[in-house]
């Protein structure tokens, strides 16, 4: 059979257990990078109950397939990704509040749970309203900001895995320094517990609206990116470095090293994934001269390299 009527029969196949299936789908519409070449098939369930029909049959068929969020840590190959990818996004954004007690769908976009959460009078989130990404996307991250991170609210994440569905603890899922144990184990991420503080809603509201002033005033918030690149070595930052070593705005084809923020690399227009590789090649050979230190990637790297 060929490549092409591989693809049809999967997303035939899939098209049973969700309605929004599409072929060769551009995955750059789908990343704050703006990068990305196209999904053979793009699964883009509506529901928790798709999702999770979506998930068990792909584990169950054997058949490879990668998650995605809302698209914010990750650059995409230029070639795209053969085979399938599940979009978790924002249909999947229904949030019950039970006191301080909060279950959100894994496409909850972490800005407006954060807003939401203060307006509720619940604090633990404010760290998490500059941060463009979904629960789900979040929790396999570990995601955090400003001395916090998920890890501190999260009680419980419901997941499809290939063994069934689990409900796995906070202290099951190996967080660490934006990092957990989706990072090297399978699992599709489908509802997330959190336990929230009541305080002031005021205050709570004060704080998320002073970090977002501090992070729109020094990272490139407006333009294209994927975050930070690296991740900040042991006591150090990597933005800091890349600054000292004389980085900021060295650019390769559509994509720049944010003179904003050395940790940035920002897709300035037209940008392709092959450039965001060279550049970083570049900075990491910069920062190991000037300080010896090995640049490692946060953003992950999706399909055909
Ligand atoms: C302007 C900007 C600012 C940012 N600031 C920060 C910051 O301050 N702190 C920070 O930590 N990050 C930051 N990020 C990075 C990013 O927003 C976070 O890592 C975020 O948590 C990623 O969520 P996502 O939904 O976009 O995940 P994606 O980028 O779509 O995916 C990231 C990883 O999570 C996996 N994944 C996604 N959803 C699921 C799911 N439902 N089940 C299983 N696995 C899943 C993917 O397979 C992939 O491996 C920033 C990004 C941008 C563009």
């Amino acid at each position: 059979m060929t490549a092409t009527a591989r693809a049809d029969r999967l997303a035939q196949r899939l098209q049973e257990l969700c309605r929004d299936v599409r072929r060769d789908e551009p995955l750059r519409r789908h990343t704050t990078f703006r990068i990305g070449g196209p999904a053979d098939v793009l699964v883009v369930p509506r529901s928790t109950e798709e999702l999770r029909a979506v998930a068990r049959w792909l584990y169950t068929s054997g058949e490879p397939f990668v998650v995605l969020g809302r698209g914010s840590n990750v650059l995409i190959s230029d070639r795209g990704v053969r085979g399938v990818v599940v979009k978790v996004g924002g249909a999947l954004d229904r949030v019950r509040w039970d006191g301080a007690r909060v279950v959100a769908e894994a496409g909850a976009g972490l800005p407006r749970l954060s807003l939401r959460a203060g307006r509720r009078g619940l604090a633990g989130l404010e760290f998490a309203a500059g941060i463009p990404g979904s629960v789900g996307g979040g929790v396999a991250m570990n995601a955090g900001a400003h001395g916090h991170s998920l890890q501190e609210v999260v009680r419980r994440v419901h997941v499809v895995t290939p063994h069934g569905d689990r409900a796995w603890r906070a202290d099951e899922m190996g967080f660490g320094y934006r990092t957990s144990r989706l990072h090297h184990e399978a699992a599709v991420v489908v509802e997330v517990e959190m336990e929230l503080e009541p305080a002031a809603s005021e205050e709570v509201l004060d704080r998320t609206t002073r970090w977002l002033q501090h992070r729109g005033a020094t990272q490139p918030v407006r333009l294209p990116s994927s975050g930070c690149v690296f991740r900040n070595p042991p006591g150090d930052a990597a933005g800091r470095l890349v600054e000292l070593a004389g980085a900021k705005g060295l650019r390769e084809g559509g994509v720049e090293v944010s003179t904003l923020h050395g940790n940035y690399v920002v897709n300035t227009g037209g940008g392709r994934a092959e450039d965001v590789l060279r550049l970083v090649d570049r900075v990491r050979e910069h920062v190991r001269r000037a300080f010896g230190v090995e640049l490692e990637l946060e953003v992950q790297l999706v399909g055909e390299f």
